[in-house]
């Protein structure tokens, strides 16, 4: 169910324990070959998934389409937020749900430069609302044994406008996919002992602009792109997140487990 689709008497009448999902994305270059959107479209790909696969036993709000990009203003069309105005929009949007009595609360995360910022927000909310759940998951890291089964590129293949973002987005909107623009990303490590991928994920955090990392904008390879593993990807995403939200269900109010 959307939030914003029901009406205030449908809301309050609702089960408090329901599941709330929201989205955090960006719009942020994606290489030549993808749009802007790319991670608010593959967001929001992944909750219109698992609506229909969940029906009325969660519940999305609208999403959060710009996040924290800094690291990508060296490309035309990126739009970016502060960390401290992205953590203090996510933040009050929950606390308003937190207000209206649901306590069980999912982060779904689109975007990579989301992820420090995520964390210091579960435990921000976390302290503020003993009584609340407050979960977080990227999609990529939510169904990674699953996604490690489907990958050909090996590391350094999945990252940003990469075989995985592409394989998705020729399933999400293909007329928006610019086939002949598509080019492997150069995949600059950032120093020796940084290795890793959206799968792997570096051994050590730092920070390093993407045009640092990659002179085209592009982190993997999209030439191993296919719509059959957008496909395969949006099963293994929607089960892993299924399996999330009903786990959800099971967990007892926090202030009554301590009590
Ligand atoms: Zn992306």
């Amino acid at each position: 169910m959307y939030w914003d689709q029901l009406s205030s008497k449908q809301i309050a009448a609702l089960d408090k324990n329901i599941p709330v999902l929201l989205n955090i994305a960006a719009i942020e270059q994606h290489g030549a070959h993808l749009p802007v959107a790319t991670d608010r479209l593959i967001g929001e790909h992944f909750s219109g998934l698992l609506n229909k696969e969940m029906e009325d036993r969660v519940l999305i709000l609208p999403i959060v389409a710009v996040g924290c990009s800094d690291h990508h203003m060296d490309f035309s069309g990126t739009l970016s937020l502060s960390h401290n105005t992205f953590a203090a929009v996510v933040k009050e949007m929950i606390q308003s749900v937190l207000h209206h009595g649901f306590y069980n609360i999912l982060l779904l995360n689109s975007h990579g430069g989301n992820q420090g910022i995520m964390q210091v927000i579960i435990e921000q909310l976390g302290f503020a609302n003993p009584n609340a759940h407050i979960l977080g998951a990227s999609w990529w890291n939510v169904a990674k044994e699953e996604l490690l089964k489907i990958t050909e590129t090996g590391p350094g293949g999945t990252g940003h406008a990469c075989e995985f973002e592409t394989s998705l987005m020729k399933v999400i909107a293909p007329q928006l996919v610019h086939d002949s623009q598509i080019k492997q990303g150069a995949n600059v490590w950032a120093f020796p002992s940084v290795d890793g991928d959206l799968l792997t994920g570096p051994k050590v955090s730092f920070y390093r602009t993407m045009k640092e990392l990659t002179p085209n904008g592009v982190y993997g390879d999209p030439t191993k792109s296919s719509t059959e593993k957008g496909l395969q990807i949006g099963t293994s995403v929607t089960k892993a997140l299924k399996g999330l939200v009903l786990e959800m269900y099971s967990l007892k109010n926090r202030k009554h487990i301590s009590s």
